[in-house]
């Protein structure tokens, strides 16, 4: 049955981002919990038409076991725009990394084996995410790991298709978003969103952005010239031969020599991942 927004009660603040805020819900007479973003009416055009872009590509996605499973939208008589989703108990992995440190290998494969899963989903389906970094990735307390935040998704009409749209978080983006010409010709966002997972896998086994020491402050101007000008970033020495690697095949600069999702699907590394993780 349809959930209503009567139906709702709110516990609690989950986030807040640039589209709205993520409160988590309790259904009245179910007692099931869920996750409700909430865009105010009063929010600016663009962030009304990424609320409405999300809704429509989560609903495209239920039957996905690593996207965040949508559970209805609504439009409240105030002009709100409502999407209710699965509660992540886990919260985030920016959360998880700031709360309970850097990341195992074993812990890695396993998020990498998941979000590889989502991502070969989306792009079989001509989804191209656009904004893959830790705060968009959600666990749970039953070990699942989950893409959520489709506010900048993007059906795309091709399979390459030109962009110059700065859409996303700036620092996860391939050199190939800033300079299309320069890089493999097209930008093409399903191996964009490869280079995003690899500086994330990246992030959270060291513990702070990979174009950044620990501690510096992110300085936009920097940052651009490092991505696109500078050697892709590599690991420490700690990490193992698989690890490396699969890393590799995620920041290589080209888009087209970058691996794709399935195809990293059969990498070694994920083999790291115990079936019991
Ligand atoms: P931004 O664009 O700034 O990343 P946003 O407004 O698009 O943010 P989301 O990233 O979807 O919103 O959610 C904001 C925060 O709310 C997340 O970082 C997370 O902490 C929390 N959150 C979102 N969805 C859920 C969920 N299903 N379960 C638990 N927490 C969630
Ligand atoms: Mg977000």
């Amino acid at each position: 049955d349809a959930i209503a927004a009567g139906d709702l009660e709110k516990l609690a603040v989950l986030g807040h981002g640039n589209g709205g805020t993520v409160y988590k819900v309790r259904h009245k007479s179910t007692s099931a919990t869920y996750a409700l973003k909430i865009i105010h009416s009063d929010a600016d055009s663009t962030t009304r038409r990424r609320a409405l872009s999300e809704t429509s590509i989560l609903r495209r996605t239920t039957d996905c076991p690593h996207v965040v499973r949508f559970h209805g939208s609504f439009e409240k008589p105030s002009g709100d725009v409502a999407i209710l989703m699965e509660y992540m108990d886990g919260g985030t992995l920016e959360t998880a990394l700031a709360h309970g440190g850097t990341f195992s290998e074993e812990r890695l494969a396993k998020v990498a084996r998941d979000v590889l899963g989502g991502l070969a989903y989306l792009h079989a389906r001509n989804i191209a995410h656009r904004d893959i970094k830790p705060a968009n990735i959600l666990v749970n307390s039953a070990g699942e790991v989950k893409i959520a935040d489709f506010g900048v998704s993007k059906l795309m009409c091709r399979t390459l298709e030109a962009c110059n749209s700065y859409v996303g978080t700036c620092a996860y983006m391939s050199p190939d978003r800033f300079d299309p010409e320069a890089y493999g010709g097209n930008y093409n966002g399903f191996a964009a969103d490869i280079w995003s997972l690899g500086l994330t896998l990246f992030e959270l086994y060291v513990g702070h952005f990979p174009f950044l020491q620990a501690g510096q402050r992110p300085d936009w101007a920097t940052l651009m010239c490092a991505i696109c000008f500078g050697d892709p970033p590599s690991l420490p020495e700690s990490a193992s031969t698989e690890f490396h690697s699969f890393v590799d095949c995620c920041l290589k600069k080209e888009s087209g020599e970058r691996w794709t999702a399935a195809q990293l699907l059969t990498h070694p590394f994920l083999c790291k991942c115990p079936e019991t993780f």
